[in-house]
């Protein structure tokens, strides 16, 4: 089909829920590049939302999908499933994580890591801890509960009342935490690096004052990794960055490289709470999912793609701090790994996104401001420069 008749059907049929998308349709990728339905070749810098870590049609994810698609796509958890196993064993043994339970979301992770964490201090007789505090500007998904832990109005206020006992405090501000905590406080849960809202990093002063808090008060830490996690900013995990490890952690996005799934992963004893009957998913973690799960984590790992994220992180922030001299509409770059973030002083993102896709690149925004860089793993250097090009072409429009 033309994009014109696609995009006419979508307006007819589909729910308004993303307004009027960027003018395209892709058919089909290759590592970086992804190909429209009318012959144009994009380099593709935003990864489907940090999801396509291993870029497009990598043969290890298609192969693990093809196999086990003509094997066994579904069973329920009703009975033992090999590659769910596997797919978590990969994860404990490579993270600070004792079990885990899949889902098929980073929303659905997160509520999980919500019941979980209530769960946890019902079971020790603890019933009156239920609140958990998360930070403004947070991002956790798009549930009733998760938009309730998420830190923005602008998810929130079309569906009050919210679910109860989430509150907020800012980024970076261990006093206006420890203020928040009470007697009912059962968690703190927070992205190590804030990605929707704009890529905000927490800093290590910050995080090992977490922590250190959570123990002094006896309440768990919950890290939300499902965009900041798997390689992206250069380490496995973004806790491996501060030093310090949660006791329930997240992850989803980049996690089978585009087949749907969550993952939740804490530590014992947090993780013995949930006994038969507490939790449980229709989807969750078949084999299919984990298939695609396990080919994507083990290439990752194998293929020391998070050493690759810094490497290519590095260099960009590297020649950004050079080229942001010439173009003072910078105000900052900023992010860890290839989780970037520009933030311009004027409200320009829009259009210089605009700009940059007329050039056959794709990125994101958040907001007015800020521009979004999240490309698959396996970028080089020389991909880099290509995008360095172009946003400074578009720049130099923009400045005039
Ligand atoms: C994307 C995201 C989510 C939500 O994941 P979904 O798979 O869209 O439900 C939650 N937390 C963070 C940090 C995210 O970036």
């Amino acid at each position: 089909m033309k994009l014109g008749e696609i995009i006419q059907k979508d307006k007819k049929y589909y729910m308004n829920t993303f307004g009027d998308r960027v003018p395209v349709c892709f058919t089909h990728g290759r590592g970086i590049l992804l190909y429209d339905t009318e012959g144009n070749e994009y380099h593709d810098f935003f990864a489907g939302i940090a999801v396509s870590a291993l870029g497009h049609s990598h043969s290890v994810l298609v192969n693990a999908i093809c196999e086990q698609a003509k094997k066994l796509i579904h069973c329920s958890s009703l009975y033992y499933i090999e590659q769910q196993a596997n797919l978590a064993e990969l994860i404990v043994k490579n993270s600070c994580a004792d079990r885990v339970f899949f889902a098929n979301s980073g929303a659905e992770a997160n509520e999980g890591a919500i019941k979980l964490a209530r769960l946890y201090f019902r079971k020790k007789g603890l019933s009156e801890k239920y609140e958990i505090i998360t930070l403004d500007n947070s991002f956790h998904g798009r549930t009733l509960a998760t938009i309730a832990a998420t830190g923005q109005e602008k998810y929130q206020k079309q569906y009050c009342p919210l679910t109860p006992k989430f509150s907020k405090v800012p980024i970076n501000d261990i006093a206006a935490l420890e203020n928040a905590i009470n007697e009912h406080t059962c968690a703190v849960m927070l992205e190590p690096i804030q990605g929707e809202s704009g890529v905000n990093p927490t800093t290590m002063e910050y995080m090992r004052a977490v922590r250190d808090l959570c123990d002094k008060k006896g309440i768990l830490l919950i890290f939300d990794e499902v965009q900041c996690g798997l390689g992206r900013t250069g380490k496995l995990f973004g806790y491996q960055h501060y030093g310090v490890e949660p006791d329930i952690f997240t992850l989803a996005k980049a996690l089978a490289g585009g087949f749907p799934i969550g993952a939740l992963c804490a530590k014992e004893p947090v993780a013995g709470a949930f006994e038969p009957g507490d939790h449980g998913s229709t989807f969750g973690g078949n084999p299919l999912a984990c298939s695609a799960g396990i080919a994507v984590l083990s290439t990752i790992i194998n293929e020391n793609l998070s050493d690759n994220a810094a490497e290519v992180g590095n260099y960009f922030f590297e020649k950004m701090e050079v080229i942001k001299k010439d173009y003072p509409i910078i105000k900052e770059v900023r992010g860890k790994g290839l989780m970037i973030g520009i933030e311009f002083s004027k409200p320009v993102a829009k259009i210089v996104n605009k700009k940059i896709f007329e050039k056959k690149y794709l990125l994101g925004t958040s907001g007015e401001s800020i521009l979004r860089i999240l490309p698959p793993l396996i970028i080089t250097k020389k991909d880099m420069d290509g995008l360095i090009n172009v946003l400074a072409e578009v720049l130099k429009d923009i400045n005039n």
